[in-house]
């Protein structure tokens, strides 16, 4: 069996569920090997081959299925020189240096597999270019290999109006696969609990940083400030707001506050400066599959509808009684959003009181 290679996204220090999902995805196709980015540069002076990975995140990755777990340290920059170690620059330079090692004659048709995050896309790109590669995006599954077809993907195409198959034309590709398709894959993994269970060799990858060549240089590094509201990706309930708020998200906040939901954002509300990018639903934002979705002030563009139309219930609050967003809404309430919202936030807030949680 031949090498898949898989790029392991760590957003919060910890392996996604994602990365894990790929990792099954990639036992289809092949021997999946892990490229991990350690969070301990390789002049730091610790010998042990998982430097920087957790002891749990290591059991993750065999249980996924990894032969092989590539860590990748980068030498050459000391924890006081302010560099982001978990960038996509270094990533693409790690993953480039993995397979440059091992591109022996017969192996040249390699395949990687990303997750389709912002970085994700991005390191997909740099890598693509630097091994002259294909790159596949917004992948939704991978299809078996015959000896004639190749590798052949299925894709959603034009926002998600169609499914197309298709295959790479070169011999190396990178497939980029939706994150909430390969955290689906490894959320059945965890429920049929068929574990591949496999003990992976580590081998450590030192990773020299190209600071003199790099286009970018970390100035400052800010802890950012923490919601108490959940992951937009993984919360039951979202509350987003568009450009018909007209910046102003506090009755968005209270709506979801009053739902324990999370906060989301039109395309429109995060280009003003409203909102931040990772708030974003849509094509070019995140897509969400909430047990509740609540709409207001947005019209509701293809663009926008394909990063929440699997949301179990949609309830859209719009002015305009003609705003295509009432195409998909399960309840339609045509009113002002800040007359709407407060009503709702202030009987959600009366029926807890009657019925006393
Ligand atoms: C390639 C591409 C990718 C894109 N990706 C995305 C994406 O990922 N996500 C995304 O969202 N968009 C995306 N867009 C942009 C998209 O086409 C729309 O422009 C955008 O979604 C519009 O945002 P909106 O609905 O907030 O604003 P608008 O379309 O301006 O709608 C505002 C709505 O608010 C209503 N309104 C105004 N005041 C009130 C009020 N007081 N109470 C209630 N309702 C009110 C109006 O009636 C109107 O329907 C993309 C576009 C392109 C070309």
């Amino acid at each position: 069996m031949s090498s898949v290679y898989v790029l392991i996204d760590r957003p919060h220090g910890e392996v996604s569920e994602a990365a894990l999902g790929l990792l099954t995805l990639a036992g289809q196709w092949g021997d999946p090997v892990a490229i991990v980015l350690s969070e301990r540069a390789s002049d730091e002076g610790c010998d042990r081959d998982s430097a920087g990975i957790e002891p749990s995140e290591m059991v993750a990755l065999s249980r996924a299925g990894a032969v092989e777990i590539i860590v990748a340290r980068p030498v050459g920059v000391s924890p006081e020189s302010g560099c982001v170690v978990h960038s996509g620059e270094l990533m693409t330079d790690a993953a480039t240096a993995a397979l440059s090692e091992r591109r022996t004659a017969a192996e040249l048709a390699d395949v990687v597999l990303a997750s389709g995050t912002p970085e994700g896309r991005e390191i997909a790109g740099r890598l693509a270019v630097r091994l002259k590669a294909a790159v596949i995006t917004d992948v939704v599954a991978l299809l078996p290999v015959t000896s004639d077809s190749g590798f052949r993907v299925k894709k959603t195409a034009l926002a998600d109006a169609f499914e197309v198959i298709v295959r790479s034309t070169r011999r190396a590709a990178v497939i980029v696969v939706a994150p909430e398709v390969a955290s689906a894959v490894w959320a059945k993994t965890c429920e049929t609990a068929v574990f591949r269970d496999v003990v992976p060799r580590v081998r450590p990858l030192k990773c020299p940083l190209r600071m003199g060549t790099s286009a970018i240089r970390v100035v400052e590094r800010r802890a950012r400030d923490m919601s108490e509201r959940p992951d937009l990706s993984k919360a039951k309930v979202v509350v987003a707001g568009g450009r018909g708020t007209r910046g102003d998200f506090t009755s968005i906040e209270a709506l979801a506050d009053a739902l324990g939901g999370a906060t989301a954002a039109s395309w429109a509300a995060v280009s003003a400066g409203w909102c931040s990018a990772d708030r974003q639903v849509g094509q070019t934002g995140q897509r969400v599959s909430p047990r509740l979705y609540v709409a207001a002030g947005i019209s509701g563009s293809v663009h926008h509808r394909v990063g929440m139309q699997d949301s179990q219930v949609v309830v859209a609050v719009n002015k305009d009684p003609d705003a295509p967003i009432f195409g998909i809404a399960d309840f339609g309430i045509v009113g002002d959003l800040f007359t709407v919202l407060p009503q709702a936030v202030e009987e959600i807030a009366r029926i807890r009181g009657r019925i006393g949680t």
